[in-house]
């Protein structure tokens, strides 16, 4: 498969008065063209962060990448000017965020906020513009698209705000679409239609997505792939049957335990407890230790590196690394 996005060892840091805080500590990740990759986590677990460093969206200062490679298209986006970014977001790569209401501005028209980014990078006329926005109107949904052009945000309920976000994104045909809670502020019905929506756009378009969510419902509605980060690292990467069905690392198995499931008639979820690691001074060894029911006296030294549970399924933990025996030996 070919390989759109791939990201190598990216450390991000922010400097507050309290310290550096290591928000991303060597995350590597690859994203197949035309497919959707879920990054699931909890919140603060540096899932937003790596997004917005795709999108070199970090604020610098206090924040900063501080190492590693975004290979987009073979381009690594970490060496290119704020200029060369600027031509690129919302044309090769574009981003939808949580509130729909904030992403739009209520003094311009939705005809207006939908054709400035075409008619900024793309340099259309106006009227090829047009026919632009009423197919992407189309495209997610909204009746009535020519008469809904000249309408302001107030006038479209929080779903329909919600599509014309998408819609925005979308408008520039980009490579790869960045979606960030794109359903949190939404009740559930219409977080079930937007749900669909990504699924048609993703099948019309070719778009491969990146879904960055706490959700693990959004997450089997419409992920390929999943990667889950814990305290600023991707602790487990797998398809979504090998996530859902054979989780291996404690932490993904404890997400999974604190979710209720339908199939399941008698169930107790499970929440995890205790609280992720202080990311000013994150631990050498594994996040997780502290909250870990099977954790070791490795755990606790020496982060587990990568292990192999099939090609497309790895994890990091020491129950799944035969070395953990020996190297407790030389530690001890
Ligand atoms: Fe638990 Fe150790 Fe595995 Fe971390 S490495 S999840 S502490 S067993």
């Amino acid at each position: 498969m070919e390989k759109i996005l791939e990201v190598e060892n990216l450390h991000v840091t922010f400097n507050t008065y309290g310290g550096t805080v290591q928000a991303v500590r060597g995350v590597d990740f690859h994203l197949n063209k035309g497919e959707t990759l879920a990054i699931v986590g909890e919140s603060g677990c540096g899932k937003s962060v790596t997004s917005n460093a795709i999108m070199r969206l970090i604020p610098d200062p206090p924040g900063k990448i501080t190492n590693g490679a975004i290979l987009f298209k073979g381009k690594d986006l970490a060496k290119y000017s704020e200029k060369k970014m600027r031509s690129i977001r919302g044309v090769d790569i574009s981003m939808i965020f949580q509130d729909p209401m904030t992403a739009l501005n209520p003094t311009l028209t939705i005809g207006t906020q939908l054709m400035e980014g075409l008619r900024a990078h793309r340099k259309v006329s106006g009227n090829k513009a047009k026919e632009k926005a009423i197919e992407m109107m189309d495209l997610v949904g909204i009746s009535n698209p020519e008469e809904r052009l000249k309408q302001y945000p107030h006038q479209f309920s929080g779903g329909m705000r919600q599509r014309i976000v998408i819609a925005i994104a979308l408008i520039c045909e980009p490579d790869l679409l960045i979606a960030d809670e794109p359903t949190t502020a939404l009740d559930v019905t219409i977080q079930a239609q937007i749900l669909e929506l990504f699924e048609k756009i993703q099948e019309s378009t070719g778009v491969s997505i990146i879904l960055i969510t706490h959700d693990l419902g959004v997450v089997a509605k419409i992920a390929d792939r999943i990667a889950v980060m814990y305290a600023g690292k991707i602790i487990e990467t797998g398809t979504k049957r090998e996530i859902f069905y054979d989780p291996q690392h404690p932490y993904t198995k404890g997400l999974l335990n604190s979710v209720p499931r339908l199939d399941l008639k008698e169930e107790r979820l499970t929440p995890i407890d205790g609280t992720p690691p202080d990311l000013f001074s994150p631990p050498a060894g594994c996040p997780f230790t502290a909250r870990c029911p099977f954790a070791m006296e490795v755990c606790n030294k020496v982060y587990p590196a990568d292990s192999e549970i099939t090609g497309s399924h790895k994890v990091n933990c020491w129950l799944q690394d035969e070395r953990a025996k020996q190297l407790l030996a030389t530690i001890i």
